[in-house]
């Protein structure tokens, strides 16, 4: 029988159990089960990989402990833009957005973008133009406003840096201490069918119409019936630069590696040699999972058809 599986992840970084309260880590670890759940009961009824993944990704957008949708950081002048992609392994489609604001759930118009355009990728205003058209669902500025992430913000705000979400602020080097809230999930379905989804506000006082590699297709975000379906999460600069998420696919295909010893080898050796800080998630078509990742820890989940159901935090 085709096992069935799905993996998530909510950022990677500097995440350490010392900075952590027991009441915080419980809520991670909830929320992230909670979307895990979402997406599993989808492919445990028979419905497909691309419809979990966007479940799953909702549900952790609509979650103010990560950053994406509602949790997104604020940028350079203060406000919210935000990338998301998604991709269906069985015939190559994909759709992504970049540099939206207000809408609630950017995966959903990422989706939108895949299925009902003749494009690819979208970015800013024509992109929320085209989610009007569609009835995406708007919010007001209020209702993505955190006040963690803007007194995060504050902290830097006059200055050139820019952070990666959830930055410690007492930190001495701002970029020491990096965590990156990206969400994402990959899945195989009863099928044998791949997608992958991730959506992310970017990073703290990025500059204005910076895309990160969330929504480029190939770095964030891959899925292809013939090797894998993969979400990064890390230092988007350095995952766009390595193609990351194709070169994971690549190495499957073309040298014949596993998914497990072809993401090690991108995150481990190839992202690592760059400075790349981050990680991945993935199937492949047999159903089996992948969660690897280079920095301290990574928010991640993985539920399968052989009974596999974990969420964890740390290395
Ligand atoms: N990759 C994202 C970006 O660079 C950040 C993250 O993963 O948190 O925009």
């Amino acid at each position: 029988m085709q096992k069935f599986t799905i993996t998530i992840h909510g950022g990677a970084g500097t995440i350490l159990k010392q900075d952590m309260t027991s009441e915080l880590e419980n809520l991670y670890l909830a929320a992230l089960q909670q979307a895990q759940d979402a997406g599993y009961t989808i492919l445990e009824n028979g419905g497909t990989a691309i419809d979990a993944v966007v479940a799953s990704v909702i549900s952790l957008e609509n979650n103010v402990l990560f950053n994406a949708g509602k949790g997104s950081v604020f940028t350079k002048k203060g406000e919210h833009e935000m990338d998301a992609s998604v991709m269906e392994g069985k015939n190559l489609y994909a759709g992504a957005v970049a540099g939206v604001n207000n809408i609630r759930n950017p995966i959903e118009l990422a989706l939108a973008v895949m299925h009902h355009s003749n494009h690819v990728f979208l970015s800013g205003q024509g992109a929320v133009d085209f989610a009007m058209q569609q009835k995406i669902a708007l919010m007001p500025d209020s209702y993505f406003f955190s006040q963690f992430r803007y007194e995060q913000w504050k902290a830097v705000r006059d200055s050139d840096t820019y952070m990666l979400d959830h930055n410690n602020i007492e930190s001495e080097s701002l970029m020491k201490d990096k965590k990156f809230g990206t969400v994402g999930a990959a899945a195989c379905d009863k099928f044998g069918n791949l997608a992958a989804a991730t959506s992310t506000g970017g990073m703290t006082n990025k500059q204005y119409n910076r895309i990160g590699d969330t929504p480029v297709i190939g770095s964030g975000t891959y899925a292809n019936n013939n090797t894998c379906a993969i979400s990064c999460t890390g230092h988007g600069e350095m995952f766009i630069r390595a193609v990351a998420a194709y070169d994971v696919s690549c190495l499957m295909e073309y040298k014949g590696l596993s998914l497990k010893e072809a993401m090690n080898i991108v995150v481990n050796d190839k992202l690592k040699k760059i400075d790349g800080e981050g990680g991945m998630i993935g199937v492949d078509t047999a159903g089996n999972f992948a969660m690897i990742f280079n920095s301290e820890g990574m928010y991640r989940g993985v539920k399968n058809s052989d009974g596999i159901n974990e969420v964890a935090i740390y290395r």
